[in-house]
């Protein structure tokens, strides 16, 4: 039975190029595996699809029941992320760079987390230690997907070890110019013409438990908050329908990347609490918050903190 090799629920770039890497890696240690997502691939998200069209890469095949299937999750370790049925299937090995989630295993597997950056900064490594070559294109959304998850080496999340690997990956991909790389990831992932407000609410949204409270968190990366002005209305109006469906709080982190701040949108039973959490005051429905890039350095902690988690 060939390996599935998946990434987080609503995949971003590194759920796609690190499945698509470790699929490869394990290949080419004479497994059977196949690159898979959560979503088909009109779904997904814009930054991603632009990336696999300029590496010639397909697109990871779908996946949505893992049941009796073997797997490897990469980016996440959390059972809320993963496909249906996970704990009913055989997972064999978990690559990733956040906080060990809460699945678990009735065999040893192998495991490789670390506090870096981005899951393609691990890869690397594991490239590196391993002696298998790296594919060119594989290198390039990799770079890509470091650049992604480090916001250009500017998010706090990103580490020295994140920029090493670029300057690897750099050398095998062939790219020219890492900075008009990301400017090109940027424009596509931050488009929002035509997009329906509800689609741009959940590009990068995340719900998390906050002492019994759901707390829904999105975030949009931005070019510039002029690119949302004439729809944070609609904007608001899909954060009052998630909401309803008995969430606490929902937040839209409206992240200005050049600017390295971020306009967050409340919504909350409790606007006290959240103006508390970053010490900072509404004004309307919006607090700008100077600084904020990273939603799971500095969004999630500061919540978990006012909630008492
Ligand atoms: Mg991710
Ligand atoms: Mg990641
Ligand atoms: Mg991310």
């Amino acid at each position: 039975m060939s390996i599935c090799v998946v990434g987080h629920s609503n995949p971003d770039t590194d759920s796609v190029a690190a499945a698509i890497s470790y699929a490869n890696y394990l290949k080419a240690q004479g497994q059977d595996a196949v690159a898979c997502m959560q979503i088909s691939a009109e779904n997904l998200n814009p930054e991603s699809k632009m990336l696999l069209a300029r590496f010639n890469l397909a697109a990871p095949e779908q996946i949505s029941d893992a049941e009796g299937k073997k797997v490897a999750l990469v980016d996440f370790s959390d059972i809320a992320q993963a496909p249906a049925n996970v704990m009913k299937s055989e997972i064999v090995a978990i690559v990733d760079h956040h906080k060990i989630g809460d699945i678990t295993t009735n065999n040893p597997i192998y495991f490789n987390a670390q506090p870096v950056g981005c899951t393609c900064t691990v890869l690397n490594e594991m490239y590196k230690n391993s002696g298998i070559a790296l594919p060119k294109d594989i290198a390039g959304i990799m770079l890509a997907a470091i650049l992604s998850d480090t916001v250009n080496f500017k998010s706090p999340t990103c580490t020295d070890a994140d920029k090493a690997a670029c300057a690897d990956l750099v050398k095998v991909a062939g790219v020219a110019d890492m900075e008009a790389l990301f400017m090109d990831m940027l424009k596509a992932k931050s488009s929002v013409d035509g997009i329906p407000a509800k689609d741009l609410l959940f590009r990068d949204y995340k719900d998390f438990d906050m002492k019994g409270n759901k707390v829904g968190v999105g975030q949009l990366e931005l070019a510039t908050l002029d690119q949302v002005a004439a729809i944070r209305d609609a904007l608001y109006a899909e954060m009052e329908k998630v909401k309803a469906e008995g969430r606490h709080t929902v937040l839209l982190m409206l992240t200005d990347v050049v600017k390295e701040g971020t306009d967050l949108m409340v919504l909350s039973d409790d606007a006290s609490l959240i103006e508390k959490a970053f010490g900072t005051t509404l004004s309307g429905n919006s607090m700008w918050i100077d600084g904020m890039m990273s939603r799971k350095k500095q969004t999630i902690p500061n919540l978990q903190k006012a909630f008492g988690c």
